[in-house]
């Protein structure tokens, strides 16, 4: 059974095709700057060189059409009909307190993404326009939604809320939904298939830290806490957001700086975070790499991101009373042995021991980073959103 799976965001439209009688990875790419005459289009056939070209893609219907017309290319296809994709799964970045699971897409569904789009402005509506053009052009195909909301739908009361006047959740829904989820589910699964242990048996933490990052608490297999919050600004220092502030700096700051309610939104978004106090880079590369040079900006805004994380982490020890399995995943979180080694020295209290010679063993592989003694198991898991969706679409397929 083939799978396709989107990820659109406002100008861009992310592919990858899967077999999923072995879960591989058939086709995938990239359209970028939908709206002009000059997109980018990549496609990549697994096993062979990524082809780039430019096209004018006005929509993403257009983007859409021209990604399955690679598809099924004379030359570079990997399909010969549409019929092929038996199924479609969509990424949906805020699903409410509509979803816990993901779903097969129908008219009540569009409606229920419809009213989040309130909470997530920037992310719902251009999924909602990948899952209009895709049942466009793939009309005979199953859609399946998959929110990165869901999976912390299980947070009990006492989590997500905040302190808060009760009325603004009853009426309004304000309260912490986080996000990364399909990301935290599939990496605790890999982390209990590592093991050998059922999830039912374990406590995890796990800190998906890319240009976005958070941490989730999973206890028994569902999460019971995590970083982020009604949107994805709060919890940890990230590439260009500021994570937790006192909330009173808001008013503050515009009053101070005269600025509107988007310019804060602006700044606190795009322009804080690693980036806004090093003044140079989002980028923990660029940033770990001036630290070795000596520039005392970037080595505080490494000590602010590695303190916060602990403290993160520590929290989430006390939420669960305990922990079996840490895990790192994402672009920091799989490559940056610097970060893995700071953060697990200042924990050793909990009885986690790195041992530095797999810590700084490359791989792309899942493997297990703390000594033989550490009471905690501490893990890197290569996290794998695509496929997440594409077993979530499939499983529908399969039960319907
Ligand atoms: P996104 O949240 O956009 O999906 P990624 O998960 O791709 O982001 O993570 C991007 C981050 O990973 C960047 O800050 C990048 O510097 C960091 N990163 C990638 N490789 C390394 C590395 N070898 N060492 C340190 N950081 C890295």
């Amino acid at each position: 059974m083939k799978i396709l799976v989107i990820n659109c965001g406002s100008s861009s439209i992310k592919y990858e095709l899967f077999e999923m009688d072995d879960e591989s990875v058939i086709a995938k790419g990239l359209v970028e700057k939908i709206g002009t005459e000059s997109a980018i289009v990549t496609y990549e056939v697994t096993g062979t060189e990524e082809k780039m070209r430019t096209a004018e893609i006005l929509d993403h219907r257009e983007g859409l059409h021209l990604v399955l017309r690679l598809l099924m290319d004379k030359n570079d296809g990997v399909i010969t009909s549409e019929d092929e994709v038996a199924a479609v799964g969509h990424r949906v970045v805020h699903g409410g307190e509509h979803f816990s699971k993901s779903v097969i897409i129908t008219s009540e569904v569009r409606q229920a993404i419809r009213k989040t789009v309130d909470l997530a402005p920037l992310h719902n509506p251009p999924n909602l326009l990948g899952i209009g053009a895709a049942e466009q052009q793939l009309p005979n195909a199953i859609h399946v939604a998959v929110f990165d909301t869901a999976f912390h739908q299980t947070m009990p009361k006492h989590a997500f809320l905040y302190a808060l006047p009760y009325v603004l959740y009853t009426r309004h829904k304000v309260r912490r939904y986080g996000f990364h989820g399909t990301s935290h589910q599939y990496v605790s699964e890999q982390a209990s298939l590592f093991f050998e242990k059922s999830l039912s048996d374990l406590k995890i933490i796990s800190a998906h830290i890319g240009n976005g990052a958070s941490v989730t608490a999973i206890e028994n297999g569902i999460s019971v806490d995590t970083s982020m919050g009604m949107t994805p600004l709060e919890g940890l220092m990230m590439g260009t957001r500021c994570g937790d502030i006192d909330p009173a700096i808001v008013p503050y700051v515009i009053a101070k700086e005269d600025l509107t309610l988007i310019e804060i939104q602006s700044m606190m978004n795009k322009h804080s975070g690693l980036l806004g106090v090093t003044g140079m880079s989002s980028d923990m590369r660029e940033i770990t790499q001036a630290m070795e040079e000596g520039n005392i900006q970037a080595k505080l805004a490494i000590d602010m991101y590695l303190y916060k994380l602990r403290k993160t982490i520590g929290s989430y020890i006390a939420a669960m009373n305990g922990v079996d399995i840490l895990l790192f995943t994402a672009g920091v979180g799989e490559n940056s042995s610097f970060v893995r080694q700071e953060v697990c020295d200042q924990l050793s209290f909990f009885g986690i021991e790195i041992d530095r010679e797999k810590n700084n063993t490359r791989s792309k592989e899942t493997r297990e980073i703390s000594t033989s003694n550490s009471k905690v198991k501490v893990l890197v898991v290569p996290t794998n959103e695509e496929l997440m969706i594409a077993r979530e679409a499939k499983h529908l397929v399969d039960h319907t």
